[in-house]
């Protein structure tokens, strides 16, 4: 539905020039909720300005639905955005504000009436229709400035971290509505966020950038089982990372025996090796592992389980999750011994370079 082809942005020129995006290429179905995911400054919200049209590219297209954009203006394109701060006119009613953004599209006159109220039932704001937004809770405004983006019914809704500013349960409530709201109306969203959790569960798809380049795009258990380099692994979720070696086919980790390469690995010479904390299992494991013996330097009860951090016979640390489902966590003592088993089919090997460079 969108194509977004070798995009870049420069702001800028000569000495002080800088380069946002660098040759981005998306390609973004009907009815997906893609995310944008990345630290401060990676050019997320560069991308969706470009898409809405708030600023023009340094090269590359846009496609929508098959013919290129770059040169409709904003309030001509058929997208919308919902933005951080929510951009609502104070001294106007809810229905003034949803209202305004359908004058300002020039829609006709005698639609505007009936689009308001319809949208406003979707979002279940229609009872509080002829308050001020001042007057109206952070939840209550996100919800309009919501309606007021929706109510010309865009092809793609654009969304720039609409729920950084509510409280955490708050958020937890506007995100699965979001979702819902997504879902029920079949309608394409592209969402920024910094926030990982936030990401992998609302997203169909995540992209996820840093330094203006797209590190990896794919849906969110791929992303997270099977990061592309150490930004990825590192952004979503917690991992740990070993050195190794592949040579003959066999993976050897500080100094143990050699075992197979892990299903579909594919490598040789010194690698980086990922596993994440949850897949380290205490004790030995059945199948292919890497067993591995250290002294247990802290230990953090959390309910569910216990993490414990293990400094290795070579010197490196582990991190790991220990189920507190059985007595075992309960003999866990900071300084003594603890053989730990890692399932060669948990261990991920990263490609040297961009570790290294990480
Ligand atoms: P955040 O999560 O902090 O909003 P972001 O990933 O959305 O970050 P962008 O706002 O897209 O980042 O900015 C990307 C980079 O481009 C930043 O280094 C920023 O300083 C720079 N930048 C953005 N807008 C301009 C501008 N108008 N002129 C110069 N540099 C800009």
């Amino acid at each position: 539905m969108l194509d977004i082809r070798s995009l870049s942005k420069k702001f800028g020129s000569g000495d002080s020039a800088f380069q946002a995006l660098k040759s981005i290429d998306i390609t973004i179905e009907e009815g997906e909720f893609f995310t944008l995911l990345g630290p401060s400054g990676c050019g997320k919200t560069t991308l969706l300005r470009l898409i809405a049209g708030f600023e023009q590219p340094s090269g590359g297209q846009l496609v929508l639905d098959g013919k290129d954009i770059a040169t409709i203006p904003p309030n001509h394109r058929p997208v919308n955005t919902v933005f951080q701060s929510y951009a609502l006119f104070p001294h106007m009613t809810v229905a003034q504000n949803v209202a305004f953004g359908l004058e300002a599209r020039g829609t006709n006159p005698a639609e505007i009436a009936p689009r308001v109220d319809e949208i406003l039932e979707i979002v279940q704001m229609a009872h509080l229709r002829d308050r001020k937004s001042s007057q109206m809770s952070g939840g209550q405004q996100q919800r309009v400035a919501l309606a007021r983006a929706l109510a010309p019914r865009p092809r793609i809704l654009l969304l720039d971290e609409p729920l950084s500013a509510l409280d955490l349960k708050l958020r937890k409530q506007m995100q699965f509505e979001l979702k819902r709201l997504q879902r029920e109306l079949g309608l394409t969203f592209i969402f920024v966020t910094h926030d990982q959790d936030e990401a992998l569960t609302m997203s169909d798809r995540i992209a996820v950038m840093d330094g203006g380049t797209l590190q990896q795009v794919a849906d969110p258990r791929t992303l997270y089982d099977h990061p592309a380099n150490r930004f990825v692994a590192e952004f979503i979720g917690e991992a740990n990372f070993l050195s190794g070696t592949v040579a003959g086919g066999k993976l050897s980790l500080s100094g143990q025996a050699p075992v197979p390469l892990p299903h579909g690995a594919d490598a040789s010479g010194p690698v980086t090796v990922m596993i994440r904390p949850e897949q380290v299992v205490v004790g030995s494991a059945g199948g292919n592992a890497v067993t591995l013996d250290g002294q247990i330097e802290a230990l953090v009860f959390s309910g569910t389980d216990t993490h414990v951090t293990l400094r290795l016979e070579n010197g490196d640390t582990l991190s790991l999750r220990a189920p507190n489902n059985s007595h075992a966590t309960t003999t866990f003592a900071e300084g003594e011994p603890l053989r730990v088993a890692l399932p060669v089919d948990a261990l991920r090997l990263l490609p040297e370079d961009i570790a290294n460079a990480a």
